[in-house]
């Protein structure tokens, strides 16, 4: 791992895919615009952690002291303006620690303050490792992450190279960004293995074919953003459930091999609405609130 961190690394890599989704996907580009300034900030507070390593009993001070105001910093100023405006209003009344402490214990938290704790958090515990994200809160099972017990963000199928003991389909954490391997065609929110009780929607043209459910029907809601009659979204597919009515969009590596899932989820803004109107919900929502 080190001897590849030197020339490139995960933040490089995502900011070299948001700058290339920016200029593919025009409908998300305030969302990436964002993503991209504040993929600075963390590549910034992940090389800061991996040399200064605070320990488990000093992460929350660490956070809230050294990532916090950076993150604020940059949403002020190239936020959103509702992000704008309501983080600046919230850090002036509560102590930054709370909102980091609140999203590592696995409490409820409002959108606004999970932003903050999540993008402050993220690049530190990528940085230091299972050890220390061994101390959050969570449940560990097959539908939680390992090392720190969160929730799934994102589902992917990975390309040949990685691991493909669990049939090459991987889940990522919305806490920590570990992944993990999970069953195919099972629902990671809540184990439903049915497949006529997960619908899977995707773009005609979509390269992934899959045996189980397929519900196609995307069309309608990409029509201005189809050109020549191919997908939109060739590599990025719905996969719900019909019995905890939940879904997670899914990245297929095999489809897009330059997809970086943790960016491309974001960048997929349509089919999380279409997901929305069909009466789905997400597992856990992505950074940027969707
Ligand atoms: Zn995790
Ligand atoms: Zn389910």
């Amino acid at each position: 791992m080190a001897q590849t961190a030197v020339a490139t690394g995960p933040y490089t890599d995502r900011r070299a895919r948001t700058r290339d989704l920016r200029a593919r996907y025009l409908f998300a580009g305030e969302v990436l615009d964002f993503y991209g300034a504040l993929l600075g900030v963390q590549e910034q507070a992940y090389a800061e952690a991996q040399s200064a390593r605070p320990g488990a009993l000093d992460l929350i001070a660490y956070v809230a002291e050294n990532v916090v105001p950076a993150v604020v910093d940059m949403t002020v100023a190239a936020g959103p303006l509702k992000l704008r405006e309501g983080v600046a209003d919230r850090l002036n009344s509560t102590d930054p620690r709370e909102l980091i402490a609140a999203w590592i214990g696995g409490e409820e938290q409002g959108a606004l303050d999970r932003y903050v704790a999540r993008a402050s958090l993220s690049p530190v515990l990528e940085a230091l490792g299972a050890e220390v994200a061994a101390t959050c809160t969570g449940v560990r099972d097959e539908r939680h992450c390992p090392s720190c017990g969160g929730l799934p963000q994102l589902s992917y199928f990975a390309v040949a190279s990685e691991d493909l003991a669990a049939g090459g389909r991987f889940l990522g954490c919305a806490r920590c960004h570990a992944t993990w391997g999970y069953a195919r065609m099972t629902c990671p929110g809540c184990g439903e293995d049915s497949s006529s009780r997960l619908p899977i929607f995707n773009e005609e043209g979509n390269a992934s074919g899959e045996r189980g459910s397929l519900v196609r029907g995307l069309e309608g809601r990409l029509g201005d953003h189809r050109k020549d009659n191919k997908a939109v979204f060739p590599h990025v597919r719905i996969e719900a459930c019909e019995t905890c009515r939940h879904y997670l969009l899914n990245i297929d590596l095999l489809a897009d091999p330059a997809a970086i899932p943790i960016v491309d989820e974001l960048a997929a803004l349509p089919l999380d609405l279409y997901a929305r109107e069909k009466g789905f919900s997400k597992i856990t929502p992505n950074l940027m609130g969707f």
